[in-house]
């Protein structure tokens, strides 16, 4: 067979070797004929198409439901949104209308998306950024309804590595880690859900792949997360050195570290972010000293009211328990843009990303944030845990000193912000004198450093937390930090990249919160250097023009990568 390569974009670390399984192919159009029915029998028949198509809905629904919950975290987030718009009443009302005009289940179906898609597509990025969740939904139900089988992910019985042209949220949750050994897509680039998805499994994953969904299934291939280079039929010598890189990979992560520290000892906290109870297995098996970001949305989506002040009290406690001595960081509900919840945020805003969202809504409801900040004292108070809160979105000194007055009424130990918007940023020093800690949220902050909506995959590069600017603000919150004496942590996207967590640390940040796929990396590499170094490695970071001339020069100069795959 002829040499080949292919070139892709490495989104989460590791080497693998292994067969290829291509993904499922498209599902074909039904036919626009009308149903199989026996003349005279239309209203009844109509009928029955209609039922047919609302239950073929709602299967779909379910299931991604229950992939979700299987999964729990940002998948489960990603896919109850998924099962939400499946239940859209406007789509059903679709549908019914469109059998009732004499077309198959299947057809109603396949048009009723697709006038769905058209609205999505015309309302703008963001919603356009959805219509390939649309595109899956559908697909999903038109194949129930064919009898044919469901798109998604092959099971050729082995481990496999899964080519496909993309992968929607559904295929990732579905996906038995056991088997799969690397993601391949065509399309995507580092802030696609297959990204997003693929670090969150500790996964490696080569995106924007060209060629990955036409190779043949059962092709051996070796794939390089990291440089994202795909191997295509590789000669055994190749084979062998790719799996001397995964061993070493794997023998490096698997030996046994102590706590976070760099190489001459300068601690820093590893922690895990998470999403609920349900994270906490994964956080606890990676080695998390503790959860740096306890992101409580979980407890209020997809809900008319808030949860009852029990219910909130023991998810939390939940949480606590599982790190006895160990500190949680709990963030007060985050309300809004990406989040929205009917009883908190207003409908009507032209901009929810810069509206009345995170601790503007809770200043709106103040009833709701003294009830959450309530059930965490009560688990606090039963916990060993140490329990720290921090609010989201605060703008200024003034706003921390307002949440700092809420929380001091509970047996909170520390009380803090999240530094997500760049005046908060510019004016730390005035903050943390109103705060016991701050947390940097480095997702928001790109945001709105660069007037980049995050969710508007078109503009995906303002989302690099590697661009020096975002950077400098760091800086500057790192040094108030250390002028105050109090501890600066980063819990955004940026804290997981082990190479840019080096620069955090040299920045003056004094822990890391991030999923737990990425803590085996950010610990080995961090004490693989010596505070001195990260510093200079910060330094060199702060007078790069652009993000890629940071990363590559600070590639450049970091130790021991090769054994880690890094
Ligand atoms: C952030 O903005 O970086 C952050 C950690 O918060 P979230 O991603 O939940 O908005
Ligand atoms: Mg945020």
């Amino acid at each position: 067979m002829a040499e080949r390569f292919l070139q892709g974009v490495g989104v989460s670390p590791g080497v693998v070797v292994g067969p290829v399984a291509v993904m499922a192919g498209e599902v074909p159009e039904p036919s626009p004929g009308p149903p199989a029915a026996g003349a005279g029998a239309a209203e009844a028949e109509a009928e029955a198409e209609a039922r047919a198509a609302a239950a073929a809905l709602e299967a779909v629904a379910s299931d991604l439901e229950a992939a979700g919950l299987a999964v729990g975290g940002e998948v489960r987030e990603v896919l109850e949104a998924q099962a939400m718009m499946a239940r859209d009443p406007g789509l059903a009302g679709s549908v019914e209308r469109l059998v009732g005009q004499g077309r198959s289940a299947a057809r109603a179906v396949w048009e009723a998306f697709g006038t769905y898609r058209e609205a999505l597509a015309g309302a703008g990025e963001y919603m356009a950024a959805r219509v390939a969740d649309l595109d899956d939904l559908r697909d999903r139900a038109v194949a129930r309804l064919s009898g044919l089988p469901a798109p998604g992910v092959p099971d050729p019985g082995h481990p496999f590595v899964l080519a496909a042209e993309d992968l929607a949220p559904a295929d990732t949750a579905a996906l038995d880690r056991r088997k799969v050994l690397a993601f391949v897509t065509e399309q995507g680039g580092p802030t696609s859900h297959t990204a997003i998805l693929a670090r969150a499994l500790g996964v490696p994953a080569v995106v924007g792949c060209g060629g990955a969904a036409g190779l043949a299934d059962g092709v051996t291939v070796i794939v390089d997360g990291t440089s994202g280079v795909v191997r295509v039929a590789p000669a055994a010598a190749e084979v062998a050195e790719a799996e001397r890189r995964a061993g070493a990979r794997r023998a490096a992560r698997s030996a046994p570290s102590g706590p976070g520290a760099t190489a001459d000892g300068h601690r820093i906290d590893l922690l895990a972010n998470v999403g609920g109870p349900r994270d906490v297995p994964a956080a606890l098996a990676a080695g998390a000293e503790g959860v740096g970001l306890f992101r409580t949305e979980f407890l209020f989506l997809d809900r008319a009211d808030p949860p009852a002040p029990d219910e909130q009290q023991s998810a939390y406690a939940e949480v606590f328990e599982a790190f006895p001595g160990g500190k949680v960081v709990v963030r007060t509900l985050d309300a809004g843009a990406d989040k929205p919840l009917a009883f908190l945020n207003l409908r009507d805003e032209p901009n929810p990303a810069l509206g009345q969202r995170g601790l503007r809504a809770l200043r709106r409801a103040p009833e709701v944030l003294a009830a959450q900040l309530e059930a965490v004292g009560r688990a606090a108070a039963a916990s060993r845990a140490s329990v720290w809160v921090m609010a989201p979105m605060v703008a200024s000194a003034a706003e921390a000193a307002w949440f700092r007055e809420q929380a001091r009424r509970q047996p909170v130990d520390r009380v803090g912000v999240m530094i997500e918007i760049p005046a908060a940023a510019l004016s730390a020093g005035a903050v943390l004198a109103e705060a016991d800690f701050a947390s940097i949220g480095t997702n928001d902050l790109a945001q709105y450093t660069f007037a980049a909506d995050r969710e508007v995959s078109a503009l995906a590069p303002f989302q690099d937390p590697w661009q020096p600017v975002l950077l400098e603000l760091v800086a500057r919150v790192g040094e108030a930090g250390r002028a105050a004496g109090k501890p600066v942590g980063v819990c955004g996207e940026a804290a997981g990249d082990p190479l840019l967590a080096l620069v955090l640390v040299g920045l003056g940040v004094t822990s890391l919160s991030m999923g737990p796929a990425a803590l085996a990396d950010v610990r080995l590499l961090l004490a693989r250097h010596t505070l001195a170094e990260c510093r200079t490695l910060a330094e060199r970071v702060l007078a790069a023009p652009d993000p890629e001339t940071a990363r590559t020069s600070v590639r450049s100069l970091a130790n021991g990568l090769d054994d880690l795959g890094l």
